[in-house]
């Protein structure tokens, strides 16, 4: 594990570098707060910090102030390194966000122990993040096919129908509903169908730009979202997407299986909502089953 260590003085400085790289971690080491104030603007900068309290330059409880200031969800543990009777520097350390302080001269297995208590808490602070990311996944993707779930995919169309309209520009909504799913299930099982969810969304995602957005709206229906700059290059985009269903068979364990899909389109328009811009899409997809499948069909205005 790296930490990084902040000491003007040499002695104490290089008394720290022998013993942190004897308990097996790597210090890096930089001679005032400056220094040590730029090492922490790094994106992999060590998690666990040596302060000394009195440096050339930034001090160390004004880089405690403005890591606490700056922080995300995983903050560095800060141990400040204080000389003996400066209690009311080790109250001023912790108050502006050390986690811990030691007092020079060091009592290494003190030190060690200290800085043991700090890597698990970062340990612990890792995880909870982690499963707190995990959590923020589920709650918003779908666990099957790994694309928004449909409240996320209506959060986000909300959020874009609002961008789009501020800016003047469209909002296209696209509602995919692939074509006698039913039959799938009842020919192959619904572990099949399942494999075929998932082939159809990772496709969808496949044909969409980076600023696209796919979501599964139900069952075998997903809602994707094109936001556009002029309006009419969705055209092709639906086009595309439809006729590379059908044109490529679906790999599955139970053999390749052909595949379409029928699409309703429906493009924003000055006042709308996103109840509305849905329910034109989904009136234009009855239209596309009813035409016979295998199509894409734009709502009119
Ligand atoms: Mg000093």
């Amino acid at each position: 594990m790296r930490i990084l260590v902040a000491e003007d003085d040499v002695t104490s400085r290089h008394i720290l570098t022998v013993m942190l790289t004897k308990w097996g971690f790597t210090p890096l080491v930089t001679e005032d707060g400056d220094a040590a104030w730029a090492a922490l603007q790094q994106a992999d900068a060590p998690k666990l910090v040596l302060l000394d309290r009195n440096m050339p330059g930034i001090d160390g409880l004004e880089i405690c102030r403005r890591l606490r200031l700056t922080e995300s969800s995983n903050p560095a543990y800060v141990i400040l390194l204080t000389g003996q009777g400066e209690k009311e520097d080790i109250v001023g350390g912790l108050e502006a966000g050390a986690n811990d302080y030691v007092t020079k001269p060091y009592h290494n297995a003190e030190l060690q122990a200290r800085i043991r208590v700090g890597q698990r808490m970062l340990e612990l602070q890792t995880h909870l993040v982690e499963a707190r990311d995990a959590l923020a996944f589920q709650a918003t993707h779908d666990a099957l096919t790994g694309v928004l779930n449909r409240r996320a995919i209506m959060d986000r169309a909300k959020a874009e129908l609002v961008r789009q309209q501020r800016d003047e520009r469209v909002l296209s909504v696209g509602m995919c509903d692939i074509d006698h799913f039913k039959r799938i299930n009842d020919t192959y099982g619904h572990q099949i169908g399942d494999e075929v969810l998932v082939g159809f969304a990772r496709r969808l995602q496949e044909q969409l730009r980076a600023y696209d957005y796919v979501g599964r709206y139900g069952g075998e229906e997903f809602l994707v979202l094109t936001p556009l700059s002029c309006g009419g290059d969705d055209t092709d985009l639906y086009e595309r997407l439809c006729a590379r269903i059908a044109r490529v068979p679906f790999t599955t364990t139970a053999g390749e299986i052909p595949l379409t899909v029928s699409i309703g389109v429906v493009a924003s328009q000055v006042l709308c909502t996103v109840d509305g811009l849905i329910a034109d899409a989904d009136a234009a997809l009855y239209h596309a089953k009813a035409s016979g499948r295998n199509r894409v069909l734009y709502a009119r205005p």
